[in-house]
């Protein structure tokens, strides 16, 4: 339901040494791209730009592993699947491909996806009583993942789940989610579009994205 769409200023705690704790209104963006690219060596393999087919993009109706299909709902996020290099070769990711954090945070969840398994990570960030949390889904989490640990802006948490779908190639599925602070049901896919949950575009809080869309 692209009416759920939701963008508003975003406010991020303040806390440490020079700051008293504070909310401070903040336009939020990470260096996405940059972290996926950067934790994947990606740019010593001539990396040029990301690749979005028909489908892979935020709110489209299309299933990209099966063009005659649609998805039951609007694509609730982002799948990053493949880029190009500079050798105009088309690269498909692979469950060696190492999945980082958008901005610092707590992993507050982890449960079983379809294709592997979904992390959610909750961030100091608030907009109108509603808390930004990021959400990795079909990737592998590493050993040392644990709900309640603490993360940084491109730590590694997970790799990408390998291929166990005959038509679908390993990929991440990347949502960002506002939610409300009095929501107290477990987030899952199955409920994303409840009430106290808001979806939007992940391409909004990423400023460094570089791609292609094929269609
Ligand atoms: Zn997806």
């Amino acid at each position: 339901m692209l009416d759920q769409i939701w963008i508003s200023t975003i406010y991020v705690l303040k806390t440490g040494p020079g700051w008293d704790t504070e909310w401070v209104a903040m336009k939020i963006e990470s260096n996405y791209s940059h972290y996926l690219v950067s934790q994947n060596h990606l740019y010593g393999q001539g990396f040029c730009d990301w690749i979005f087919a028909k489908g892979t993009l935020f709110g489209e109706k299309e299933q990209w592993w099966d063009i005659l299909g649609e998805r039951p709902t609007s694509h609730e996020g982002v799948d990053i699947c493949a880029f190009n290099d500079s050798g105009g070769q088309q690269i498909m990711l692979d469950d060696s491909f190492a999945v980082p954090v958008m901005f610092d945070g707590k992993v507050i969840d982890m449960f079983d996806d379809f294709l592997g398994k979904t992390l959610i990570v909750e961030h100091d960030y608030m907009a109108e009583g509603y808390q930004l949390h990021s959400m990795y889904g079909h990737v592998l989490p590493g050993k040392h993942m644990l709900v309640g640990k603490k993360v940084e802006a491109c730590e590694v948490i997970a790799k990408l789940a390998p291929k166990n779908h005959p038509q679908i190639t390993p990929h991440l599925h990347l949502s960002v989610l506002m939610v409300e602070k009095s929501y107290a049901e477990p987030v899952r896919w199955q409920s994303i579009q409840s009430n106290g949950l808001k979806l939007c575009n992940p391409l909004d809080y990423i400023n460094d994205m570089v791609f292609s869309e094929v269609k």
